[in-house]
């Protein structure tokens, strides 16, 4: 197999963690026989020191024309000052929305070596497999009107929460499929007991879900989700919600886990996807070789499986990252009694070590 890779490492730990991805693929590619093509593109701080814009027209064509977009984190001190549509972040949104990547599809497994770094009883995390399906591209973040206005005492901010049946049902679509390759179970989280878009939200999915009556459907308000995903997040399977409810409840379900650093994802949606871990470019650690490479390389498995259809070498990497955490090696954030501390590059080496005996 041949695939070209467009590679976008951002800034801070971005610049470290996304080559130990890249030297994780180039092995995979090298013992199956697969041939990845990397192509390097600018976006966010880097990109506005070298353009002037957090995503340059080439970065984004570069995105589109191939079979993945491997990322890593923008943002830092350096541009926090510039005004908001100039800023890193907005790359973000805006190659999403290029792309039309309406679908974050965000797992949070635990890694039975890593259950002390919880901050969760061992017995309520042990075994949990939780997959957040987050609408990426629609709701309060991108609804209009939005603004701030003067008023006669002062301003008024506002924002505008808004789903289509359509917007609805694709996100229903990509949450029942992946549920159908897992435990068969979705629950939908919404607010429908005081948002109309919420309201729209369950009468959608429920339609959607007519389509596959093998998987069950429940329904849970976003509060309620909260609080039972730190209570007894084994009840989970796929979750599927809103672009915010999604952003909140995925970090809550990363933090399951242990640590931020672990935890890769996929956005989906019409063609391209991008493949990208879930923290940002952690600026108080860049430059140190501190940086946790596993969510990068995580999620260049989740590229594997979703752009490439190639699940054996996926399983391959993962149980290679398994192996590296039993054999105790581990970099700071997740470190602990008893265990090996490594950098983000000697992490990386001892994943390939074992990819290789493997
Ligand atoms: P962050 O995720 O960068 O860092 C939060 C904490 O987690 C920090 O203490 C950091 O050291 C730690 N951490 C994160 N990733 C780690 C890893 N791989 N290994 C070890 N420790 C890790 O979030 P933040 O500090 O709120 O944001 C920093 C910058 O990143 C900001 O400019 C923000 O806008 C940006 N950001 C970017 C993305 C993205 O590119 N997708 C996402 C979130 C935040």
């Amino acid at each position: 197999m041949k695939k070209r890779i467009t590679v976008l490492s951002g800034d801070g730990i971005g610049r470290e963690i996304v080559p130990q991805a890249i030297r994780v693929l180039e092995s995979i590619g090298q013992t199956f026989g697969h041939q990845f093509e990397f192509q390097h593109a600018q976006i966010g701080g880097e990109a506005i020191d070298a353009t002037g814009y957090p995503l340059p027209p080439e970065t984004l064509e570069r995105a589109k024309s191939a079979d993945a977009v491997l990322l890593g984190a923008v943002g830092g001190p350096k541009w926090e000052g510039l005004e908001y549509e100039r800023r890193p972040e907005r790359a973000l949104l805006g190659i999403r929305e290029q792309l039309g990547l309406f679908a974050n599809l965000r797992p949070a497994k635990i890694y039975s070596p890593l259950i002390g770094a919880s901050t969760l009883k061992p017995e309520v995390i042990e075994g949990i497999d939780v997959l957040v399906v987050r609408e990426l591209t629609g709701g309060i973040y991108f609804g209009k009107p939005k603004g701030i206005e003067a008023t006669a005492t002062g301003h008024r901010g506002f924002n505008t929460e808004v789903y289509t049946t359509e917007e609805i049902r694709r996100i229903a679509e990509v949450a029942f499929q992946a549920a159908r390759k897992r435990r068969k179970l979705v629950t939908s989280i919404d607010k429908a007991n005081v948002l109309e878009s919420s309201e729209l939200w369950r009468r959608e999915v429920i339609a959607v879900h007519k389509h596959y009556p093998d998987v069950e459907l429940r329904h849970m308000y976003v509060d309620n989700c909260a609080m039972q995903l730190v209570r007894y997040p084994k009840q989970f399977d796929v979750i599927v919600t809103t672009n915010m409810f999604g952003d909140i409840l995925s970090d809550e379900a990363a933090m399951l886990t242990g640590s931020i650093g672990m935890l890769p994802s996929a956005s989906v949606g019409s063609t391209v996807g991008m493949y990208e871990p879930i923290h940002g470019s952690a600026p108080d650690i860049a430059g140190k070789n501190l940086a946790n490479p596993i969510g990068t390389i995580a999620s260049a498995a989740m590229m594997l499986v979703y752009a490439f259809d190639l699940t054996k070498e996926a399983s391959v990497i993962e149980e290679a990252i398994k192996k590296t955490l039993e054999q105790g090696y581990r970099t700071k954030d997740i470190e602990s009694l008893g265990t090996t501390l490594v950098g983000t590059k000697e992490m990386t080496d001892h994943i390939l070590q074992n990819l290789s005996n493997g």
